[in-house]
């Protein structure tokens, strides 16, 4: 049986631990790897590997690691095919979903390649006579990132290419339930220059998190993940004084009011709510209908029940599985509940078979009519293609009615009215706002932040925002003297007290 390596101080090595977790391909449970739990003792290696790098790494001029995020950026191009393979086979995402998954990590590495510019400190001349104050970015030292199954390309490169331009060093704890395609990013970033140590990637569960969590020369912590776990290495982190962001779970619900553009809204729902088996943190999961647009509910009920999850070799096929036998057991608990509720449960996709992948993770699309907040369905994240529809009377009760929901990842309002619009982006608690765009993710030069229970942490990101989460600014206040200078010069009001 295949096993995934760690790797460590610039090696690929074989863990020593004999706790193992499988790797499982979910539309068939054959399984494809085993992923080890790193040994004290490796993570230790890893540790001080990135420790004793950091020394070295952090005076490396900027340029040269700008450069080596272009030739990564222009290599993962080059593998965008061959890492979706990767992506397919141990997650089951659609072949074009999974080369959206790279494509958006790309993005992140090329923003990565124009680390010098978003370095810049800032510099005021003459603060007082012959005294300049200026700033400059440094980096922090040893950064961690601990990521989730659902976007195994994606979010690893959310972290490790920003941290590591910025002159840090990085421990990467990628998913136990898809380490493959983590794996071969990092191959990938080694091949394209990068130096021994500046990347370590150790495996495992919370045992090996909570001895990141503990490590005193671990400065930062990016974390993208569940509520519960996030929220408890947030808790953890900051506890041992980290720098901690926590971007956590979601609940996504999107506005259609009555003058929006009937088509669009049919057509993007289905993708939005049921895409990637609903396993998305900007999955629109709730649908707001506003007074007589509830009338379209029939025809979206009718176009989600055309489509269909099945094997990524089949090009027809909407979605993929559920990540494993618990989370489609979970989501089909889900249903039923919802059910007992009360809701009315116009599709449903319990039970769901795929001809020829008997044992995969299926949940068909399901869909819930007369949802309301009291119900489990609603309070909690389904993490699957579950789609749940409500109705209000105005645009005042939808906002109120999102405004109320404990998290604020993502959001879209469909209308034609341009004050419509307005009022939703102004008013609504949420920290992604989509108009006539179902699922508003930014590209990495905007900051991607969720609001209220999605995110723990400063307001910091995976883009621009990044490297203010990844750097500390130093400022300096200097008085310049020449030859002929008074050197008894007061140097102004707040500076002599400063300079003395
Ligand atoms: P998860 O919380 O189970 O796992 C995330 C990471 O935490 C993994 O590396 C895992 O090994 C580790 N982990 C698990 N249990 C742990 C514990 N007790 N202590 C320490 N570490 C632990 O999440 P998941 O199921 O892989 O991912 C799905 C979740 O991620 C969903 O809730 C989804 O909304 C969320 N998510 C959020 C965003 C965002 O940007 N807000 C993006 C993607 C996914």
């Amino acid at each position: 049986m295949k096993q995934v390596p760690l790797f460590i101080n610039g090696e690929w090595v074989s863990s020593k631990s004999t706790r193992v977790i499988d790797v499982t391909n979910p539309a068939t449970q054959e399984v494809i790897a085993q992923v080890p739990c790193a040994t004290a003792d490796e993570m230790q290696q890893a540790i001080t590997s990135a420790k004793e790098t950091f020394k070295v790494w952090k005076d490396k001029p900027i340029m040269e690691r700008a450069r080596i995020m272009m030739r990564y950026a222009a290599l993962l191009k080059e593998h965008q095919e061959e890492i979706a393979g990767i992506i397919c086979e141990e997650l089951g995402k659609t072949h074009e979903d999974a080369m959206g998954d790279v494509w958006r990590g790309i993005e992140v590495v090329e923003h990565a390649a124009n680390i010098p510019s978003m370095m810049m400190g800032e510099t005021v001349e003459n603060v007082a006579t012959s005294i300049d104050t200026y700033s400059y970015t440094q980096p922090l030292g040893v950064c961690v990132g601990i990521t989730p199954f659902n976007f195994p390309a994606m979010i690893p490169l959310w972290m490790f290419p920003l941290s590591i331009a910025c002159g840090n060093t990085f421990i990467l704890k990628p998913s136990e339930q898809d380490p493959l395609c983590p794996t071969r990013l990092v191959e990938l970033f080694e091949e394209a220059g990068a130096p021994k140590g500046v990347l370590q990637v150790v495996h495992g569960d919370k045992e090996q998190v909570d001895i990141l969590l503990h490590e005193e020369s671990v400065k930062a912590i990016s974390f993208v993940g569940s509520v519960g776990v996030g929220q408890y290495i947030y808790k953890t982190g900051t506890d041992n004084m980290k720098r901690v962001q926590s971007f956590l779970g979601a609940k996504n619900h999107m506005v259609v009011m009555p003058d929006a553009n009937k088509a669009a809204v049919i057509n993007n729902i289905v993708g939005a709510s049921v895409g990637a088996a609903g396993q998305r943190c900007m999955a629109i999961s709730v649908a707001v209908f506003v007074g007589s647009a509830k009338e379209w509910i029939p025809e979206i009920k009718e176009k989600l029940a055309s489509v269909r999850p099945g094997h990524y070799t089949d090009s027809e096929a909407a979605y993929g599985p559920q990540i494993t036998p618990a989370a489609k057991d979970r989501i089909e608990a889900l249903i039923e509940t919802g059910k007992k509720e009360g809701a009315n449960c116009v599709l449903d996709g319990s039970n769901f078979t795929v001809a020829g992948f008997p044992n995969g993770n299926w949940v068909g699309p399901t869909m819930f009519t007369d949802v309301t907040t009291e119900m489990e369905i609603y309070k909690q994240e389904i993490f699957g293609p579950v789609f749940l529809t409500m109705n209000v009377d105005t645009l005042d009760d939808a906002i109120s009615l999102i405004n109320s929901n404990p998290y604020g990842n993502g959001t879209s309002i469909f209308t034609s009215s341009g004050f419509a619009a307005r009022k939703y982006q102004h008013e609504i608690e949420v920290g992604q706002v989509g108009i006539n765009i179902p699922i508003p993710v930014p590209l990495p030069f905007f900051s991607f932040t969720g609001w209220k229970g999605s995110f723990a942490g400063d307001q910091h990101a995976y883009g621009k925002q990044a490297v203010k989460f990844y750097t500390e600014t130093k400022t300096i206040t200097a008085r310049w003297y020449d030859d002929h200078a008074d050197e008894s010069a007061d140097a102004g009001p707040n500076m002599s007290i400063a300079l003395k």
